[in-house]
C-alpha cells in the first residue's frame, strides 16, 4: 500500500510492517481473523503521534493492541477490516520504581515475565500481577481488557492509579495532577475530578503509550486450599455461601475463590477422546459422567488463596477448614512447607503408568502456588491444546493462536450465590449438548459480591468452527434472556450487546462522548460499541 510508504518515511522504514508480511502476526485460537492493511511499531510518544496523524491524513482506521495475545478474545485481530495495528510491544520501559510505596509506571510492552524479571532481580518484595496466560503478556494490555489474576490486587484494571494516551487528533491525555506535578498523582486512583482514565478501559479513546500501577506488597506466607465439596448441589450452594462470608470478613486475607466443574476435571485430567469423538453418536455428556466416575472427580473442585503474614494466613486457614468442612469431601491446606514436600516427592515417586496422573496433579498444585506468589507461567497455556493443536515442547514457545488450536472464552458476570451458579452452569450443559462442545466452566471471585465464570468454547478448528460460532451466539442469548452477560467480549460478540434495532441510553452516551472526542472513528472502530449484527 503506498500510504504506508509515506508513514515509513514518518516514523523509520523499520517501524512499518506491511501487509503481506503482517497476515499471520497476531492470530487467535478462537480462529477470528480480520484482513489487516499492515502495523506501525512505534517506539515512542512522537511516533505515536505521528502514526495518528498520518492516518487522520489518509482516512486510515487504526487499531492499538500491547502484546496481541488477547487469546480467546480476538488475539490481535481488529474488530473491523481494513485497520492498521498500532504494535506497542516496542516501547517496553519500565519507569518511576518507588520501592517504598510499590508504585511504577510502564510502558505498554512490558510483559508479566519482564516485571517479574525486574522485581525478583532487584529482590523488592512486590507481586507481579499475573495471569494464567502466558509471561509474554503485556501488563497494560491486560488491564486496559480489565483482565484479572491471582495476586492479591486481582482485578487488574483496579490496579491502574494513571494513564497518558494520545487521542485521535495526535494531543495528549494526561491527568490533570499529574500535569501539575502533584507529587501523589501516581498514587491516588481517582484524582480530582469526573474519573477520566475510565475511558480507556475497555472504552478505545485513545493509544496508551504509559500507565502507573500499584504492585501490592509480598507477604510473607501464601497458603492455597484445595477443596471438594460433597456432590450434593445443595452442598455446594452452601459452600458458595460459606465462601462468601469468608471473604465478606477476611478482606485481603481470602483474596480469591475459584470453583471448577466436574467437565473442567475431566479435561485437565484426561486426554480429549479424540477417536470416539468421530463418531456420529458420540455422547459428550455419558463421557463425561464415565471418565468422573472411574478418576473419582467430584462435581466441583475449589480453590482458596490466602495471603497474609505469620499468624494471620494460617488462622485464615483453619477458619476456612473448619467452615468449610461439613460440606465437604476433603480439604488440603497447601503452604510453602507443604509444597516443598510435594515437590521433592515428585521427584522420588517413578514415572510409571499408575502414578503419572498423581504427578500431573502435583506439578499443577505447584505450578499454581507459584502463580499465587506472582511468578508467571506458561504452563496453564496447555489447556488451550486440550481440543486441537500442535503444542510445541518447549513451554516457552506456547501460542495458542498460533498453534491450531480452537478457543473462545465466553466470560458472563454472576452473583455470588451457590443458586446462581448452579443455573449458570445448567445452561451452560444445555447449550454447550446442543453444539456438541463440553461444558467446562471456572469462575473466579472478581469481588465478594460478585464471581466471574469462564467457559472456553473449545473446538477443532479443522471440523468444528461454525459449531463453536454457534455455541458461542447460543450461550450470550441465553444467558441474557437469563439475566447474566460477559463482562469481556470476545471480538465477535461485541456487536451483540443491547435489543436489536435499539440503542441502549449506555451506548447513546458513550457515542456522544466518541462524537467528541473522536469524531471520525479513527481509534479502535467496533470495539465495544454496538453495530448491527
Ligand atoms: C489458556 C489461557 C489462559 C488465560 N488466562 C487468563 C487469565 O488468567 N486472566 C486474563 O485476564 N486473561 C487470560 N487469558 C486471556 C489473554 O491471553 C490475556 O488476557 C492477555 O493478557 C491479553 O493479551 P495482551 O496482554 O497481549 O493484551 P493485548 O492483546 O495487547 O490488548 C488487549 C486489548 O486491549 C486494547 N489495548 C491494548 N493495549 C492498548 C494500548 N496501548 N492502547 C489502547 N488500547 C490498547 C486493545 O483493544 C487490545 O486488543 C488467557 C488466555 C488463554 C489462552
Amino acid at each position: 500500500m503506498k500510504a504506508l510508504d509515506t508513514l515509513a518515511e514518518h516514523i523509520g522504514k523499520d517501524k512499518v510492517i506491511h501487509e503481506h508480511e503482517s497476515r499471520a502476526l497476531y492470530p487467535c485460537p478462537s480462529q477470528a481473523a480480520r484482513h489487516i492493511i499492515g502495523v506501525a511499531k512505534p517506539h515512542n510518544i512522537k511516533d505515536v503521534q505521528a502514526i495518528v496523524a498520518w492516518a487522520n491524513t489518509h482516512n486510515i482506521k487504526l487499531y492499538p493492541l500491547s502484546t496481541g495475545r488477547n487469546w480467546g478474545y480476538g488475539g490481535g485481530n481488529p474488530v473491523e477490516e481494513d485497520c492498521l495495528i498500532v504494535d506497542m510491544g516496542d516501547m517496553d520501559q519500565i519507569r518511576n520504581f518507588d520501592p517504598d510505596l510499590g508504585s511504577i509506571t510502564l510502558q505498554p510492552g512490558v510483559t508479566q515475565g519482564d516485571l517479574y524479571n525486574f522485581l525478583t532481580d532487584h529482590s523488592y518484595p512486590f507481586f507481579a500481577p499475573v495471569t494464567g496466560s502466558s509471561p509474554h503478556c503485556s501488563l497494560i494490555g491486560n488491564a486496559l481488557e480489565r483482565g484479572y489474576g491471582v495476586t492479591p490486587i486481582t482485578d487488574h484494571f483496579q490496579g491502574i492509579t494513571e494513564v497518558k494516551a494520545v487521542l485521535a487528533d495526535g494531543s495528549i491525555y494526561q491527568g490533570q495532577l499529574d500535569q501539575m506535578d502533584v507529587e501523589s498523582s501516581k498514587l491516588a486512583k481517582w484524582g480530582a475530578g469526573p474519573y477520566v482514565e475510565g475511558l480507556f478501559s475497555q472504552g478505545n479513546f485513545g493509544i496508551v503509550v504509559e500507565a502507573t500501577i500499584k504492585l501490592e506488597a509480598k507477604t510473607d506466607h501464601s497458603i492455597m486450599i484445595i477443596f471438594k465439596p460433597s456432590d450434593d448441589a445443595e452442598d455446594f450452594e452452601q459452600v458458595v455461601r460459606i465462601s462468601r462470608e469468608l471473604m465478606q470478613t477476611q478482606k485481603k486475607v481470602v483474596s480469591a475463590i475459584k470453583y471448577f466443574n466436574k467437565a473442567y476435571s475431566v479435561a485437565l485430567n484426561m486426554p480429549v477422546p479424540r477417536d470416539e469423538l468421530a463418531a456420529p453418536d458420540f455422547d459428550i455428556t455419558a463421557w463425561l459422567n464415565d471418565a468422573s466416575k472411574k478418576h473419582r472427580l467430584p462435581e466441583w473442585l475449589g480453590l482458596i488463596f490466602i495471603y497474609g503474614n505469620d499468624d494471620l494466613a494460617h488462622i485464615a486457614a483453619r477458619e476456612c477448614k473448619k467452615r468449610l468442612a461439613p460440606h465437604c469431601k476433603s480439604i488440603v491446606i497447601f503452604d510453602r512447607k507443604k509444597i516443598k514436600l510435594a515437590r521433592a516427592a515428585n521427584k522420588i515417586l517413578p514415572n510409571i503408568k499408575p502414578l503419572q496422573m498423581i504427578k500431573a496433579q502435583i506439578d499443577t498444585v505447584s505450578a499454581s502456588y507459584d502463580l499465587l506468589r506472582g511468578m508467571p507461567q506458561s504452563r496453564f497455556l496447555k489447556a488451550a491444546y486440550w481440543r486441537a493443536g500442535e503444542l510445541p515442547d518447549n513451554q516457552d514457545d506456547y501460542h495458542p493462536g498460533r498453534d491450531g488450536c480452537g478457543l473462545i472464552w465466553y466470560a458472563p458476570m454472576l452473583p455470588m450465590t451457590g443458586k446462581d451458579l448452579l443455573k449458570f452452569e445448567q445452561i451452560t450443559k444445555d447449550v454447550c449438548a446442543r453444539h456438541g462442545i463440553f461444558p467446562v466452566v471456572s469462575m473466579t471471585t472478581i469481588s465478594e459480591q460478585c464471581i466471574t465464570a469462564l467457559v472456553p468454547i473449545m473446538f477443532d478448528p479443522a471440523t468444528e468452527s461454525e459449531q463453536a460460532f454457534a455455541c458461542h451466539k447460543d450461550l450470550f442469548e441465553s444467558c441474557q434472556a437469563a439475566g447474566s452477560l460477559p463482562y469481556r467480549a470476545h471480538i465477535d460478540s461485541m456487536a451483540w450487546y443491547g435489543a436489536d434495532n435499539q440503542t441502549t441510553h449506555f451506548q447513546s452516551a458513550l457515542q456522544k462522548a466518541k462524537q467528541h472526542i473522536d469524531a471520525d472513528g479513527l481509534m479502535s472502530p467496533g470495539r465495544y460499541q454496538r453495530r448491527k449484527a
